[in-house]
């Protein structure tokens, strides 16, 4: 093991494992890409330093300046860990459907959290509208944009995509993603693709958000959205599939009990996604599930003692 100089070089380089006791029978084998063990127990660890580097890089955050984004949590916690290694502040927009656990969680690395109603995208109190409001209104602020910078897809390209293509030796038929931003699934797509242009992209959504249509309501964190980010490039997604909310989190706690694997609800329904196209995939390859986040996050509502 190496030795590394900040908890920022330990991200990425999660591990592919199989699964055996969900689902089945299944024609093709899935493998879950456990992105819980980067070190703040998410996916979006990947793009915080990315982020920050970008609006440095632009001349929008300056030493010791304050770090502004709209987060369902974890691109939160992927920032507040780059924000304490290299010095700055950070203040975070997060809307009110989201887990208790992740707003402890977001203010335990020092971020200030404003908690705002869960409103469409063209209201005053939109999350991402009070972000932006906010980083214009407070000195030395700078808005991260994580739905509109290239940075998020590009950490993708770089790191996520050539992490599936050299595990699976080049063998992966299909890889399963959500899309909240849509950084994991473009920027994984694109490198498979880039790779072998018959490798086939699947998107997870959940019921409700409009890849899948009609916008509604729904209650899995971090994917499905009510809106086109400008980060997902649609054209790679070769089709969506919808999973609803129950689905996901009774996936969710099946994959802890009977796999060993506690995640969140969005990897729920990345896995019960990938586990009904195994069922009929005529192709070869591994089916590879992005799973985002940690269990550790939903204790208060997924994994409540009574569910
Ligand atoms: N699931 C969870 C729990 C997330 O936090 C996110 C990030 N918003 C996603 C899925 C979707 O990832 P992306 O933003 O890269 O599309």
């Amino acid at each position: 093991m190496p030795i590394y100089d900040t908890v920022l070089e330990a991200v990425g380089g999660t591990p592919l494992i199989r699964l055996h006791r969900v689902g089945g029978p299944e024609r093709a084998r899935v493998l879950v890409k456990l992105e819980a063990l980067n070190p703040g127990g998410s996916i979006k660890d990947r793009i915080g330093l990315a982020l920050i580097r970008a609006a440095e890089q632009s001349g929008r955050l300056k030493p010791g300046g304050t770090v502004v984004e709209a987060t369902a949590g974890n691109t939160g916690v992927g920032l507040a860990m780059a924000a304490a290694v290299l010095g700055y502040q950070c203040i975070f927009v997060v809307p009110d459907k989201m887990s208790p656990d992740k707003i402890r969680l977001l203010r335990a690395y020092g971020a200030r959290v404003e908690i705002v109603p869960d409103v469409p995208r063209d209201d005053p109190q939109n999350y991402q509208q009070v972000a932006r409001r906010l980083a214009d209104s407070v000195p030395g602020a700078a808005y991260m944009g994580q739905f509109e910078q290239t940075a998020n897809p590009d950490a993708h390209y770089r790191t996520t995509g050539p992490e599936i293509w050299e595990a699976t030796h080049g063998q992966v038929g299909a890889v399963v993603a959500g899309a909240g931003t849509g950084g994991t699934i473009s920027g994984i797509g694109r490198y498979l693709k880039d790779q072998n242009p018959g490798v086939e992209v699947i998107g997870a959504d959940p019921v409700g958000s409009i890849f899948t249509g009609p916008v509604a309501p729904f209650l899995i964190e971090g994917m499905g959205e009510d809106y086109y980010p400008d980060t997902l490039d649609a054209d790679l997604v070769d089709r969506w599939e919808a999973c609803s909310d129950e689905e996901a989190f009774a996936m969710a706690r099946q994959l802890a009990r009977h796999e060993g694997i506690l995640v969140g609800g969005s990897s729920g329904a990345i896995v019960a996604v990938a586990l009904k196209a195994a069922r009929d995939w005529e192709k070869p390859g591994w089916i590879v599930a992005m799973l985002p986040d940690t269990g550790r996050n939903y204790l208060a509502n997924i994994f409540r003692e009574d569910s």
